[in-house]
């Protein structure tokens, strides 16, 4: 069992009890052992910030919401184009030329009508990070590219919250499940900015929709305190070979910029 205590929960003034609805709709994950309604009453009261709604976020923000998380915020910049629609699972044909975090956020509307949502049609930068993750108990970081992964990461260091960076590569995938102050966070893991990272990069959305999976499994360990979450480690994946591992994380460095 996990014996973590997540200061960060961020308790609503108003607090929401669990409906008759609520122990019908998840009576099925209530019968997971050691997953019961206090557990299930934390997911309710509990916000995600969700950046971004593509390959990885997208099924991030749909397991949430149908896990039965009370509040997503939803961050990506853009319109959808045709070539989204290999990954994008929140959105479809007829919303090309479209926002997409708006699509996305549609779609999680008719999914689960309980879930609240809120929508930035913008990218994470060092201008809104602040008020796109301010009201976050959790940061699940789906972005490609390592400059908003460390703007995430930052975010979750500065407001003591749990970070789950999310990145895949082809038919390869990774998730860091980051607890400041108990973990390393990312500047730890990657000290020197990463070269040759691209923007564009192989994707099959199969690959990236199980590194969503392994994510939000870990975020919902972390954040109603369940299970055991792989606190310290990479989980890393390589879906030609099938080959799931974990790698043991080197200590928090001392001279880490943003953790230190
Ligand atoms: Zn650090």
């Amino acid at each position: 069992m996990c014996h973590l205590t997540v200061a960060t929960h961020r308790w609503r003034l108003v607090f929401k009890m669990l409906t008759e609805v609520d122990k019908l709709r998840y009576s099925w994950q209530l019968d997971v052992p050691g997953f019961g309604e206090r557990e299930q009453l934390t997911l309710k009261n509990s916000t995600a910030l969700v950046t971004r709604v593509g390959g990885i976020g997208g099924p991030v923000a749909q397991s949430l919401a149908a896990a039965g998380i009370g509040k997503l915020i939803l961050a990506h910049a853009g319109k959808l184009r045709e070539d989204d629609l290999n990954r994008q699972i929140l959105m479809s044909r007829d919303q090309i030329g479209e926002s997409r975090v708006k699509c996305a956020a549609g779609t999680l509307k008719r999914f689960n009508s309980d879930t609240q949502i809120e929508v930035f049609d913008e990218n994470v930068n060092n201008v809104n990070i602040d008020r796109i993750s301010s009201e976050a108990d959790i940061i699940f970081g789906c972005a490609p590219l390592f400059e908003e992964r460390f703007l995430l990461n930052e975010a979750a260091v500065k407001g003591n919250k749990p970070l789950i960076d999310c990145a895949m590569y082809s038919m390869e995938g990774q998730v860091i499940p980051i607890v400041p102050g108990t973990t390393p966070c990312l500047k730890c893991i990657y000290p020197d900015d990463p070269e040759h990272w691209q923007r564009k990069f192989p994707v099959f959305g199969a690959v990236s929709s199980l590194v969503a999976q392994i994510g939000v499994i870990e975020g919902i360990k972390i954040l109603c305190q369940f299970d055991d979450p792989s606190l310290g480690e990479m989980i890393r994946f390589d879906a030609s070979l099938m080959n799931v591992k974990k790698i043991r994380l080197l200590p928090r460095r001392e001279n880490c910029p943003a953790c230190n």
